[in-house]
């Protein structure tokens, strides 16, 4: 299959390339790289689904999207679907990083709970529509380590691990993060379609 991954994140795009190997991906940015992919509502799943209808629209091929984020226990959820513009539009890792620190002052260790979680979907142009999804458990650390990640991956540990999402491999990290999981699971419902 051929389909479009609608989005504008390189890091996103490597990890789905890997996570999908018999779906041939066309990058957006060489079909309709002015495409403008809006995020306008409170689940993941209502995002990624926009994403790929308005690029499957926007193209006539079938598209893949995903919509991430973080929920820290302790922030009641935050920043969740608002991860990727936690300290304002267009914040960078690092500002959305020095925010996320700062509102944990002084919350402990044990309380600093935390979860990814990634809707990966399939939209056709006819309107079929698949839905997917993955979580990974961990716990948010003030120092920052290892940069093999992007987002908030140096301030996040995952269950059972002493590394953090930044300093773990990105083969390895496939293999429990929370995209690996909704697109292992997105590909076995494209096998069995
Ligand atoms: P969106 O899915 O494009 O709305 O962006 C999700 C945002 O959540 C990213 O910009 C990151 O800040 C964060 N995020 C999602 N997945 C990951 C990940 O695998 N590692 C680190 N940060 C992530």
């Amino acid at each position: 299959m051929r389909a479009v991954f609608a989005s504008h994140n390189p890091h996103k795009a490597e990890q789905v390339a890997l996570l999908l190997p018999s779906v041939e991906l066309v990058p957006l940015d060489s079909v309709a790289p002015a495409l403008v992919l809006e995020e306008p509502f409170d689940t993941f799943r209502e995002n990624a689904l926009n994403k790929a209808r308005l690029a499957a629209q926007a193209t006539g091929l079938p598209s893949i999207a995903d919509d991430s984020g973080i929920e820290v226990d302790a922030l009641g959820g935050r920043p969740g679907v608002f991860s990727a513009r936690f300290a304002g539009e267009n914040a960078s890792d690092a500002e959305n990083n020095r925010k996320l620190i700062e509102e944990l002052k002084g919350v402990p260790d044990a309380e600093r709970t935390c979860r990814y979680r990634c809707v990966a979907v399939l939209v056709t142009p006819d309107g079929n529509e698949l839905v997917a999804e993955g979580t990974c458990e961990g716990r948010v650390v003030n120092e920052g380590r290892g940069d093999l990640g992007f987002g908030y991956d140096p301030h996040v540990i995952p269950e059972g691990e002493s590394r953090t999402m930044g300093e773990i491999p990105l083969e390895e990290k496939l293999r429990f993060s929370h995209r690996g999981r909704a697109f292992r699971a997105l590909a076995a419902m494209i096998g069995s379609e």
